[in-house]
């Protein structure tokens, strides 16, 4: 089973994934990283995430196994990472590594923005997680502060308003809900209330 999850900054789809995946034994690839690694490469290196040429080398060298998860959450490595998902090469240099993640048994939980558009438009279950903007700027900013990063909640919700328009306004792979995703909506939901709201969807789906 392939399970595709997208949804914009901050919904909740990684916490999602990762319980899903656990849920029904499946392997988890949270796609964000890949972006974020390449970004990170650029920003260690002091160049500007707009640097096509190295981020184009960046994407083409990605080696997950050696990703420093933690250092790749960071907040600015979010951000560089939204400007380097915009060039198509880059995604083009992503595509394999992802679609042959998805294929090798038993099934996995991608989550992303082109997951069920792109990457994996046949997965057997597509869930697109939104939340609204206010929302995911609270929980991103108490997220941040929890880890001891410096956070205004202002600035955070004008962050994740211009990363969406960036995401959903680019020509290559914008963040959009697949025709066949069902909505998930966790404005008013905890993390527990999503994650059975999730399960129902999964159970639904393969009722068929
Ligand atoms: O989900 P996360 O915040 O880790 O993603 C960082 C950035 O990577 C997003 O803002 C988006 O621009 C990009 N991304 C993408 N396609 C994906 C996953 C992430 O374009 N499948």
């Amino acid at each position: 089973m392939i399970i595709a999850i997208d949804g914009p900054a901050a919904s909740g789809k990684g916490t999602l994934g990762k319980r899903l995946a656990a849920h029904y034994k499946l392997r988890h690839l949270d796609t964000g990283l890949l972006y974020r690694a390449v970004a990170k490469a650029l920003l260690d290196a002091g160049h500007p995430p707009s640097d096509r040429a190295r981020a184009i080398a960046a994407a083409q060298a990605i080696d997950p196994a050696r990703f420093d998860e933690a250092a790749l959450k960071q907040y600015e490595v979010g951000e560089a990472a939204s400007v380097v998902s915009a060039i198509p090469e880059v995604r083009a240099a992503l595509f394999n590594l992802q679609q042959e993640f998805a294929a090798a048994p038993p099934g996995a939980v991608l989550d992303g923005r082109d997951i069920g558009t792109v990457i994996c438009p046949n997965a057997e279950v597509k869930i697109f997680v939104t939340a609204s903007a206010e929302q995911r700027a609270r929980r991103r900013t108490l997220e941040l502060q929890g880890r001891g990063e410096r956070a205004d909640e202002a600035a955070v919700l004008a962050d994740i308003l211009a990363r969406d328009q960036r995401d959903r306004s680019r020509a290559a792979a914008p963040l959009l809900q697949a025709a066949d995703a069902h909505l998930l909506d966790t404005t008013h939901l905890d993390i527990d209330a999503a994650f059975r709201a999730a399960v129902a969807i999964v159970e639904a789906a393969r009722a068929g």
